[in-house]
């Protein structure tokens, strides 16, 4: 068992002290921090489920919107046994930061359940997803909050969430929630939507710092939605993915792994371990070995003080939310090692849910080429901001993607003012 750091595990800490940076930095007043520092909406919810056996378990979730000042809430919904309501006000304060920096119109939210989904039938998991979208029917919609999924769930629950939100209403209301299967209103590209927009991002930051891209040694951590898409594009592109991880444990090669096969494997076994020409390796130690681009796309607060003096790669990216605790951070910044923020790299699953609330409100379907040609500009475009305001303000890229984004928000929260 790791060492914890209890200080600063906490991700709703983490989240609130990468903001007061930002808001010191640009001298927002003490009402304007008070506000945007506080979640707007928490709800808190335990529901009973039936299980297989007949029994009935009780469950706890949350759905907590964290400012809605620029648009309606978005964000994900998690499924895991470590859900915790400051994990989830953390998850809803970056996605508030997320829509801005990529300046879509949202707001931010997050909800989650306690629950292990491996420890649930399929019906169950039917049977938890629809009590929970009841739970939460009163502060979701189409035009108030619009739930995504996050680790643990997938197109199949966000259609359970439409279809439950949709029978209360007595007719399709596919724009509740993004994420969704085709068939349901879903859109094309969504599935490799946040991976892609990881991609993108690592190209640019190599671009922007010089750093060899084709070539490069990638280890990313987690191999699920977001992790598994960005090695196959990384790999395709010609970078050589050496490590790659999942729950279970981690797999290695210095001569670099086929991804396509990796997926292939994953898709057999449900575990990487094992794949033929890799090495087994510990979890905790594929971070620490040597590559240029470290990738970790698996749960918060795995990049601590405890392994940050140790990490070898050249330019950290974070695809999962909240990777790095405050004090890694500083430990980056005073090793040179730059870290492009979550906020910023894995912005492209929003981008394309809002391609996809949009596609929904329109009854108006775009191809794939056009969605991932409008992620690419949203992705560059965004990324040639935050790097812009780098150079100018010399400061890491995680600060100025902050001083963008709260900044837009700060604007709107300022200009619409203090109801009544
Ligand atoms: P997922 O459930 O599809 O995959 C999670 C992966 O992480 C799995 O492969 C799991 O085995 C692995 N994992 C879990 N604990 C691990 C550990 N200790 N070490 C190594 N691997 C571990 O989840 P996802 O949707 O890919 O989300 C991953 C991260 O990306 C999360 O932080 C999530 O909040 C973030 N994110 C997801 C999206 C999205 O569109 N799905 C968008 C933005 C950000």
């Amino acid at each position: 068992m790791a060492i914890k750091e209890p200080e600063v595990l906490n991700p709703f800490q983490v989240a609130v002290a990468q903001f007061d940076a930002a808001a010191e930095r640009l001298n927002l007043s003490h009402e304007l921090c008070e506000i945007l520092r506080s979640p707007k909406r928490e709800l808190t919810i335990h529901f009973p489920v039936r299980m297989d056996s007949g029994r009935v378990e009780m469950f706890t979730g949350y759905r907590v919107q964290h400012n809605i000042n620029r648009g309606p809430a978005k964000g994900g919904i998690r499924y895991d046994s470590a859900v915790s309501l400051d994990e989830v006000r953390a998850l809803a304060m970056w996605m508030t930061w997320k829509c801005a920096v990529v300046n879509i119109p949202f707001g931010g939210a997050k909800g989650g359940v306690i629950v292990d989904p491996r420890d649930l039938s399929r019906g169950e998991l039917e049977r938890l997803t629809r009590r929970y979208a009841t739970e939460i029917a009163s502060v979701i919609g189409p035009d108030s909050d619009i739930p995504a999924p996050d680790v643990n769930t997938n197109p199949q629950v966000m259609a359970w969430i439409m279809d439950t939100f949709s029978m209360h209403h007595g007719f399709s209301i596919p724009a509740v929630v993004t994420g969704k299967p085709l068939s349901v209103g879903g859109s094309e590209g969504r599935m490799d939507a946040t991976g892609r927009g990881v991609f993108i991002v690592t190209r640019e930051a190599c671009n922007a710092l010089e750093l060899p891209f084709v070539g490069a040694g990638v280890i990313v951590q987690g191999f699920g939605n977001v992790g598994s898409v960005t090695a196959r594009l990384l790999h395709e592109a010609g970078c050589k993915v050496i490590g790659l991880s999942d729950i279970y444990g981690a797999i290695y090669s210095e001569q670099g792994i086929d991804v396509s096969r990796a997926l292939r494997y994953m898709q057999e076994h449900g575990r990487l371990s094992g794949l033929p020409g890799t090495s087994q390796v510990d979890g905790k130690a594929l971070l620490e070995l040597p590559c240029d681009i470290l990738i970790p796309a698996a749960l918060e607060g795995q990049l601590t003080h405890a392994n940050a003096p140790r990490i070898q790669a050249k330019l950290i990216v974070e695809a999962a939310n909240g990777p790095t605790t405050t004090e890694a951070d500083t430990i980056f910044r005073e090793r040179g090692i730059p870290v492009v923020p979550d906020i910023l790299a894995n912005a492209g699953g929003v981008t394309v849910s809002y391609f996809e609330w949009v596609q929904d409100l329109q009854r108006f379907f775009w191809s794939e080429g056009e969605i991932n040609d409008r992620l690419e500009q949203v992705m560059v475009r965004s990324f040639e901001a935050v790097n812009s305001k780098r150079l100018e303000e010399s400061c890491d890229f995680r600060l100025c993607a902050y001083l963008l984004a709260v900044s837009r928000v700060a604007e709107a929260t300022r200009v619409r003012g203090v109801y009544p």
